[in-house]
């Protein structure tokens, strides 16, 4: 048995819908710019640009609807309401027409954003770590196993604040479909059981003050609920 000159932390696990086994989060990855309303409302021309990546650590989760902690140095935390595939199998250079086979299910996913922090990153053309990847930045329900879902190409998200509708789109119009997400992420990098990929925002991301009520809905994944503390 390894010894360690400290405890080695644990790892980070989600609620799975029917189960009390937890599923094993291994790295959180992020698509950019994947609804042409929200890159428009970024300032980009969504015209099928390749897809590009972020990541947050794994230990970032915001789990169900635990509390929100307002992150430090920033004025302006985002919501963005996200389609999350969780991956039970992993591989490189995935082909499309095989890739939703490592899918193991979905969660609602907020990926929060110190969008004070990316706009200075994007000036100085440093990375988005800490604008994206901050403590507490990646907010994600309870994983529906695909048996309860399949696979969720179509259907509404929505995100409301204290029950004003801020965002709210449809999974058809995504840009690059999640198949093609992850076949182009394993071109990059060897996919793993347990990695997380957040799909995408639709438009209308926006600030969030401490105290707001956030409410996000997909079709056929319910809703989950986080107060921002
Ligand atoms: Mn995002």
């Amino acid at each position: 048995m390894t010894s360690y000159v400290f405890p080695p932390p644990q790892t980070p696990s989600l609620p799975v819908v029917g189960s009390e086994a937890r599923f094993p989060v291994r790295r959180i990855f992020c698509v950019g710019r994947n609804y042409a309303d929200h890159a428009r409302e970024m300032g980009h021309d969504p015209d099928r640009e390749p897809p590009f990546f972020f990541d947050k650590p794994a230990d970032a989760l915001v789990i169900g609807e635990a509390a929100i902690p307002y992150p430090p140095l920033t004025a302006k935390l985002e919501h963005e309401a996200e389609l999350v595939a969780c991956l039970g199998a992993g591989g490189r250079d995935i082909p499309v027409d095989r890739a939703l086979d490592l899918v193991w299910g979905y969660a609602i996913g907020n990926d929060l954003t110190r969008r004070d922090v990316q706009a200075q990153a994007k000036k100085l053309g440093r990375p988005w770590s800490l604008a994206k990847g901050f403590d507490a930045s990646a907010v994600c329900g309870p994983v529906h196993p695909l048996s309860a879902t399949g696979h969720p190409a179509s259907g509404r998200i929505a995100l409301s604040v204290n029950g004003a509708t801020r965002q709210e789109g449809d999974l058809a119009q995504m840009i690059w479909s999640l198949a093609e997400v992850i076949s182009i992420l394993s071109r990059e990098i060897l996919l793993c059981p347990g990695d997380l990929i957040y799909t995408g925002t639709p438009a209308g991301v926006g600030p969030l003050q401490p105290g707001d009520r956030i409410r996000i809905e997909i079709a056929g994944l319910g809703h989950l609920e986080n107060t921002v503390a």
